[in-house]
């Protein structure tokens, strides 16, 4: 069960007014709310260890490199990966999606073929496009059903020996769909291909387990998941990331450097080039320590109920589309009302201290598919309620009449 009053005491900023207005966050689809305990581990790396990690003898890099590597292991614990090394902790998940793509580069050739979901994100299509157009190799899609799901029947006919890589999201950010990902994994291994999963929308509230996934690629970012920006996961399979030839060349990537020949680094420093986000990451640990202390079965069941208190009073307003129909959803409401264009909903929403997202969402092919501009998207999280929910619904009903 979740104490949401107690929870929220946890969150400064929700606090905080705007317009005059108390703050209702509906936005956590783009980004969550940051928990106290994450801002306090920020503050004291900045007022107490600041340091860079794993090349000083001193106390202070000693230290500021213990956290580091701490984090990483929760990352590991969290995602259920093999090994530490498994774990290459980077800017986020399009920082992550583009090191496969990269590494891809020497593995692919022409004729080969990679999948696509109908359903991505903008930063797990545009990378591997860039791939197909240096490499020579076909990119497949995925085609989307009218309720938001992906259609299987498709996938499992586009499957066949030339199939290389199938990359998938394990949440639509845009619709809230949860793909049937258990599916796509085993189908793809059948045929040999390798399976990238990006987890950016699903990990807020599903704890992913990569080893019974059995995936080859799983990727996060840490400003979803109760942690601050500007970091984020990639884990490989260690076969993988051994094939992988190293991202970027620099510091801590490398064993050996000499002018005619340097040999690179151990996982998981090969794919680390430089000095990393080692504030981020330590923070990126303490936000995960907080999800599960809230823990993530209280998280889903919470946040359910919230997504269908608010699909109830959303579908009382007159002229409410919701796409994104399917019965395995995260909490994430996208919607049109009529003709009105989303923006101006999201605007005075805005006025009245409502946060929602209003666009395409960063995957235009979905908006595409159903013929519209965009949505209005209204996305849940532990630390909202259902009372807000219905200074929501207020606040739309208000925005509807000015718009109609
Ligand atoms: C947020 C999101 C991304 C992009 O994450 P960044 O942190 O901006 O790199 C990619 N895919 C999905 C499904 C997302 O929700």
């Amino acid at each position: 069960m979740i104490n949401v009053a107690k929870i929220r005491e946890d969150f400064p900023i929700l606090k905080r007014t705007v317009h005059g207005k108390p703050l209702v966050y509906f936005d956590n689809a783009a980004t969550s709310q940051t928990p106290q305990v994450v801002i306090d581990t920020i503050v004291a790396y900045y007022s107490n260890y600041n340091s860079n990690i794993h090349r000083g003898v001193h106390t202070l890099s000693q230290e500021a490199t213990d956290k580091y590597e701490e984090a990483r292991i929760k990352v590991q614990q969290h995602f259920n990966a093999k090994e530490a090394y498994e774990i290459i902790l980077t800017s986020g998940t399009t920082h992550s999606i583009n090191m496969v793509a990269a590494g891809f580069e020497t593995l692919l050739k022409k004729g080969d073929e990679v999948i696509v979901s109908a359903l991505e994100h903008h930063s797990n299509i545009v990378p591997w496009q860039m791939l197909c157009e240096k490499t020579g190799t076909v990119l497949k899609v995925i085609p989307m059903l009218e309720n938001g799901s992906l259609d299987m029947n498709s996938y499992h006919k586009l499957l066949n020996e030339r199939t290389k890589l199938v990359f998938c999201n394990h949440v639509s950010n845009a619709l809230g769909t949860v793909n049937p990902i258990e599916e796509i994994i085993e189908a793809a291994h059948k045929v040999e291909a390798a399976v990238l999963i990006d987890g950016a929308q699903a990990t807020p509230h599903i704890k992913p387990d990569v080893q019974a996934l059995n995936v080859d690629f799983y990727v996060a970012s840490a400003h979803k998941l109760c942690g601050p920006t500007g970091v984020g996961l990639l884990y490989g399979k260690q076969e993988w990331l051994e094939k992988l030839p190293p991202y970027q060349g620099g510091g801590e990537m490398i064993a050996t450097v000499s002018f005619e020949k340097t040999t690179y680094a151990g996982l998981p420093h090969k794919f680390e080039a430089g000095t990393p986000n080692i504030c981020g990451g330590i923070a990126f640990g303490a936000g995960l320590d907080y999800m599960n202390a809230v823990g993530f079965e209280n998280i889903a069941s919470y946040e359910h109920e919230l997504l269908v208190y608010g699909t109830q009073e959303l579908l009382k307003i007159e002229g409410v589309k919701i796409y994104g129909t399917t019965a395995e959803k995260t909490a994430v409401i996208s919607f049109n009302v009529g003709e009105i264009h989303p923006y101006d909903i999201g605007a005075i929403l805005d006025k009245l201290g409502v946060a929602v997202r209003t666009g395409h969402h960063c995957a235009q092919p979905i908006m595409d598919f159903y013929q519209i501009p965009g949505t209005v998207r209204a996305s849940f999280s532990f630390y909202n309620t259902k009372e807000e929910i219905d200074v929501f619904i207020t606040s739309l009903k208000r925005a509807v009449m000015m718009l109609s």
